[in-house]
């Protein structure tokens, strides 16, 4: 999905050429108007980014309990903090721990969970991510400046429509006494996506 209505053809993937046809001829049915269609991207672009990821993790990070339910059943924890919605149901909470790092991918299409993260990076969606994320994780996130050490095991998880992954990053250290906002600001998208530590 592209807010862009004025790319020429050219420009466009197939899959983004279907969409553009797609949208046109609801919008030639009367189906939905341009304008929704903005709405709706403009809501996944600003209103419903990573901001809403971060604040689930800071929330596990400073409530054991809560950080219990999330990883037991994220779908229900994650709606406590008042997040779900289209693309956000079937969630599941990966946890990284010293010896673990955890690291999404959609190997078919580019599933996601916006309900937490927005939109997906155009890489995320990239053939190459796809492939090479589940083929040599540890040398691909080390070219996307993200090093793993070698004794630590890496999990690649597929998303689908069936478990849409969120990883749970390590609490940095040195940050006891910090406040849940503070701590949330310092949660990035790609650390829930597992492309950072
Ligand atoms: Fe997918």
């Amino acid at each position: 999905m592209s807010g862009d209505h004025h790319l020429r053809p050219a420009e466009l993937t197939a899959v983004e050429r279907r969409a553009r046809a797609l949208e046109e001829l609801l919008i030639e049915k009367g189906m939905v108007t341009p304008e929704f269609i903005d709405r709706v991207v403009e809501t996944f672009s600003n209103d419903l980014g990573p901001m809403n990821g971060a604040k689930v993790v800071a929330r596990a990070w400073v409530d054991p309990d809560y950080k219990q339910r999330l990883l037991a059943d994220a779908t229900p924890a994650i709606a406590e903090l008042g997040f779900g919605g289209p693309e956000g149901d079937h969630m599941v909470v990966v946890e990284n721990t010293p010896t673990v790092h955890n690291v999404v991918v959609c190997t078919l299409c580019s599933c996601y969970p916006w309900s937490v993260l927005g939109l997906p990076p155009n890489w995320y969606k990239s053939p190459p991510y796809r492939a090479r994320m589940v083929r040599e994780p540890r040398a691909l996130l080390a070219e996307m400046g993200c090093e793993i050490p070698a004794e630590t095991e890496i999990r690649v998880w597929d998303s689908s429509a069936e478990a849409r992954y969120l990883v749970l990053p390590e609490r940095p250290v040195a940050t006891e006494g910090e406040s849940e906002e503070a701590l949330t600001s310092m949660v990035t998208r790609d650390a829930m996506i597992g492309v950072q530590r």
